[in-house]
């Protein structure tokens, strides 16, 4: 009897006891890996306060679920290297590139939706552009971007924590929101300053006349620092900067009208100028001049011609300081978009 109770139990340990002991290892082992630092700190406090792990989840579940477009694939002019960010996180640093951190919250969240919006049409529309990414930081081609380190670095160490929370929360509060005509993203150009009066494409690019981006007005635009510059070149300075794209070009300035504005745009921007024997549009003046825009004037001084510039940029689609402005008399950042852009919805990215 004594004998059968030993087999009894030696049965029970090796049979049941010793395998459950062999698989618990196991188990924990291949558990952790696959959840996220996200999740994982939501596991710890689910040991140690159910409250605190019940708001967490809702938090993390109300972030945006992106279906698409969730990770862009940013090239880095400088480096070459291609970086894949999540694209809200990519859009912390454009925002805070493109935009000062002192502007209204609600031009930033308009900064914010413009630069997803321009980000998502590269991603549709220029496939190819850059190979194996969906868009570079270099801001002449694409959109400026910089790193968490690289702003915080460049704030007031007393500003910097605040300046990079408002970004944050320009992104976050409008996340998933693009901006759409028909259906489709648009083409979300912007610009720094426009002068008081924003530019159609057609009169600065030629090409396509992209029905949401007309001429528009805007108040306010004249207290900022980017509205108006001067450019003063000697006679002499100014004929070399010419003939460094038209060499033949002769300049008599004893003649009348040796300079001349032949004709505007509808916004009131320069069409085409003359300047000596050469006719050229107001765009190549302004890229020849290095002016800050194409709304100017020019005035003879002696030795000098002295360029009065209003605005900075090519003035279309919205403009930042103009946006900062409305956002000042109480617009929010829907309504400042759809100022800028004509005829434009707010829209679920979900909903492409
Ligand atoms: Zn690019």
């Amino acid at each position: 009897m004594k004998n059968f109770l030993i087999y009894i139990l030696g049965f029970i340990i090796l049979f049941f006891i010793f395998p459950a002991l062999c698989t618990i290892t196991p188990k924990q082992a291949t558990a952790q890996p696959i959840i996220s630092k996200e999740e994982n700190s939501t596991v710890e406090q689910e040991n140690n306060q159910n409250v605190e792990t019940v708001q967490n989840e809702s938090e993390v579940e109300q972030k945006y679920p992106y279906q698409k477009y969730e990770t862009i694939r940013l090239f880095h002019a400088d480096t070459s290297q291609i970086e894949e960010l999540n694209i809200d996180e990519y859009l912390y640093g454009v925002v805070s590139s493109e935009m000062p951190a002192n502007f209204e919250l609600e031009a930033l969240k308009a900064q914010a939706v413009v630069a997803r919006t321009y980000t998502i049409y590269q991603c549709i529309n220029n496939v190819g552009k850059h190979e194996n990414a969906d868009i570079c930081d270099d801001s002449t081609c694409c959109q400026a971007w910089i790193t968490k380190e690289d702003r915080m670095a460049r704030w007031d160490a007393n500003e910097a924590e605040n300046n990079w929370n408002k970004i944050v929360e320009a992104v976050d509060s409008t996340s998933g929101k693009i901006i759409t005509y028909n259906g489709a993203p648009i083409n979300a150009f912007f610009h720094s300053n426009s002068g008081g009066v924003t530019e159609s494409s057609l009169n600065i690019w030629g090409g396509i006349d992209y029905p949401y981006l007309k001429s528009v007005e805007t108040a306010g635009e004249d207290g900022y620092t980017q509205y108006a510059s001067e450019a003063t070149f000697t006679k002499e300075e100014l004929l070399n900067k010419i003939k460094e794209t038209y060499p033949d070009c002769v300049m008599d300035y004893s003649q009348e009208n040796c300079i001349q504005i032949l004709e505007y745009t509808t916004s009131g921007r320069v069409k085409t100028i003359k300047f000596g024997n050469k006719e050229i549009a107001g765009t190549e003046a302004r890229t020849l001049m290095g002016l800050r825009s194409t709304n100017f004037s020019f005035s003879i001084d002696g030795d000098n011609i002295i360029f009065s510039v209003t605005g900075y940029g090519h003035g279309v689609g919205m403009s930042q300081t103009g946006a900062d402005s409305l956002a000042k008399s109480g617009s929010n950042y829907e309504e400042i978009i759809k100022h800028f852009y004509t005829g434009v919805e707010i829209t679920e990215v979900n909903s492409l």
